[in-house]
């Protein structure tokens, strides 16, 4: 067998989650360099790129969601895929044990996680013979915040603001503007898309996802996509949905388009949209060891240039300090568009212990308290005398999937402050103005930057969830976030929405 194939695909898998590639590197530069200093885009701008230089200086993942591994595989023709299949599970498990990826697979029926990243269907390995002796490996690690936004045309189809998308590469442009539309900041954006057009439901997603492997700034072979691609990325950015949906200069940083025969009858256009931290590497290995090669996307000959060279969030003085438990006050005083600064305990709560409050009492007093959507990477050091938590990664996680409930647990419990991404519905802005809450958006995807901010681990309820949805009692200090939803009925994510709804009009026109 191959004695270096194990190494190669852990460092694989090691470097994808942790270092960004060079392309996407540089188009989030740009992107910072786009937005006038001291705007919100800015700001949240500054705290992603001071992420990404955390994740690659610290080798932590850059995401605490490390997403569902994706491999690529072209293997000679008679190489053995099944050792292979099993010796790349093996690296996933282990990386896992390293806390450099999420225990991230979950039982559909039970809502049991693996704990190793191991299940039926994760994680996912495609193979293909190639004529050559040497092994080609992909991987892309994408996560659920920007899979969730997703979308699937069957056109002709009527879309709001649009009109009636068409069979024509008109119809297809009005689709991905209005899969990029929808998606606001619930992807973490600035984000990019991989597009198919045609195929049938299964392989148009396959082939949409596939499109995500081309680099940033390469050219589409066919001319009449190419053209497609360079339309949609000189138009989309004047929707102003901008870095997390805050509004902002810059929406997209790629758009990569791919087609498929179709059957006469149906017609698809399916957009996987990946979101800023845009993990991607490959590697071609020796056929007889297993031994890197070469990479693909980096040269390791190359430094990586910081993408900030000073201090990274800076303050503008204009902070509100909060130090929770939050009264009333404390919160009716804040409005849209606050820069808060947190302090004090906060709670982690995602769908599993958003469903358990629902029948349950709490199992931790929730009065004045500041509850975190949060799924964070935690590690056990084993060496302490006594069970001792260390958070590794802990940005927010996509809030809407908890509009059914939040209401509710605003106001049976007392919870004062929600911290998360991507804002949430009427439902929950009514409960807030009733019971006196506020919605606080953090920076989604910058992990190791919130990581920082947490000073000690005070205990875990609900462990038995797993530890991304287990209830986590942490003490913070500074931690920085946005007001986005406040306690006089106000929302970001409604304006913002209504307002590129608007420009998206004029787009499609
Ligand atoms: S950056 Fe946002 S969308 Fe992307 S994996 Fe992280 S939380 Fe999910």
């Amino acid at each position: 067998m191959l004695p270096s194939f194990f190494d190669s695909v852990l460092q694989l898998i090691i470097k994808t989650s942790t270092e960004l590639p060079p392309d996407v590197r540089a188009a989030m530069k740009t992107s910072l360099e786009a937005e006038p200093a001291g705007t919100r885009a800015s700001q949240a701008l500054t705290i992603i790129a001071q992420n990404i230089d955390l994740a690659s200086d610290g080798e932590g993942a850059i995401c605490q969601d490390t997403g569902m591994p994706t491999f690529e595989i072209k293997a000679p023709v008679g190489a053995n895929q099944i050792w292979m299949r099993e010796q790349i599970r093996q690296g996933i498990a282990e990386a896992t044990r390293r806390g450099k990826l999420r225990p991230n697979s979950v039982d559909s029926i039970t809502g049991k996680n693996s704990g190793d990243n191991l299940g039926p269907g994760t994680p996912i390995i495609h193979f293909e013979q190639w004529e050559r002796g040497d092994i080609e490996i992909r991987l892309i690690l994408k996560g659920g915040g920007c899979e969730n936004t997703n979308a699937q045309y069957s056109v002709p189809v009527e879309l709001p603001h649009l009109g009636r998308a068409d069979r024509t590469l008109d119809g297809v442009k009005k689709c991905i503007l209005h899969a990029v539309w929808q998606a606001q900041g619930k992807g973490c954006s600035p984000g990019a898309v991989g597009v198919c057009v045609g195929g049938d439901r299964t392989s148009g997603y396959l082939q949409a996802k596939e499109q995500l492997f081309r680099p940033l700034d390469d050219i589409n072979p066919d001319p009449r996509l190419a053209e497609l691609e360079a339309s949609i990325m000189s138009t989309i950015n004047t929707l102003e949905i901008g870095a997390m949906g805050f509004g902002g200069r810059v929406t997209l940083i790629g758009c990569k388009i791919g087609a498929l025969n179709r059957l006469p009858a149906s017609f698809f256009v399916s957009v996987a949209y990946d979101c800023w931290a845009f993990r991607r590497l490959g590697v071609v290995l020796d056929g007889a060891t297993g031994a890197i090669t070469s990479w693909l996307y980096r040269d390791p000959a190359n430094p990586i240039i910081p993408m900030l060279d000073q201090a990274g969030f800076a303050r503008t003085g204009r902070e509100v300090a909060l130090k929770a438990p939050l009264s009333g006050e404390d919160v009716r005083a804040l409005k849209v568009g606050d820069v808060v600064l947190v302090s004090g305990r906060m709670f982690t709560g995602r769908d599993a212990v958003h469903s358990y409050l629902m029948k349950n009492a709490p199992p931790v007093d929730l009065r004045g308290s500041v509850l975190y959507h949060c799924g964070p990477v935690v590690v056990k050091d084993e060496n302490a005398s006594a069970a001792a938590w260390r958070v590794t990664a802990a940005g927010p996680t996509t809030s809407i999937r908890e509009e059914p409930y939040q209401g509710e647990i605003i106001k049976r419990y007392g919870v004062r402050a929600v911290i998360g991404k991507g804002g949430m519905g009427a439902k929950t802005l009514a409960a807030m103005k009733e019971h006196g809450a506020v919605y606080l958006n953090a920076i989604g995807g910058a992990a190791q930057f919130y990581a920082r901010t947490i000073k000690q681990v005070d205990g875990v309820s609900l462990l038995e969830f797993g530890t991304p949805e287990a209830m986590w009692h942490l003490t913070v200090e500074d931690f920085p976030a946005i007001v986005t939803m406040d306690a006089h009925g106000n929302s970001l994510h409604k304006d913002i929405e209504e307002e590129s709804g608007e420009r998206l009009a004029t787009l499609g026109a």
